[in-house]
């Protein structure tokens, strides 16, 4: 195989690669939105949960930024406040029609549960903010 079909299949498969995952899952796996494959923070949830809010600045796949201006992620806490109403609500709701609890035990089932899913959180807020208001011109993806 000559190097410049060498270079097209790869070209090819790269394009079907980027292809294979949806804006959902982009925002599920905290992916890049430009090319949807570079990681947007720094380390695994489960590798090193410490460092759970720490962000790349630019896609190591693509180069795209993930700081588009000063304080952009300001938004993402009203994101992180609709989850934390979610997780509160659902877990208010489940409690009070199974379980019947006092209001101590609903206190510490309701924020417990809120406190451990704060990585997660703090993710899919940022991630969301940026798929959403990142300021991606759809044309300019490849
Ligand atoms: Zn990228």
């Amino acid at each position: 195989m000559s190097e410049k079909k060498l270079q097209l299949y790869f070209m090819e498969y790269s394009a079907k690669q980027e292809k294979s995952i949806g804006k959902f899952g982009a925002i599920i796996t905290c992916k890049c939105p430009n090319c949807r494959q570079g990681d947007m923070f720094q380390y695994s949830l489960l590798g090193n949960l410490p460092k759970f809010n720490k962000l790349h600045d630019t896609c190591p796949k693509c180069s795209y930024s993930f700081h588009p201006e000063p304080g952009f992620y300001y938004g993402a806490m009203y994101f992180s406040y609709g989850f934390n109403v979610a997780i509160m609500v659902s877990i208010f709701i489940i409690a009070q029609i199974f379980f019947q609890p006092t209001l101590i035990q609903l206190l510490i089932a309701v924020i417990v549960p809120t406190i451990l899913f704060v990585p997660v959180n703090f993710r899919l807020s940022r991630a969301l903010m940026l798929h959403l208001f990142g300021n991606l011109d759809a044309t300019d993806r490849k």
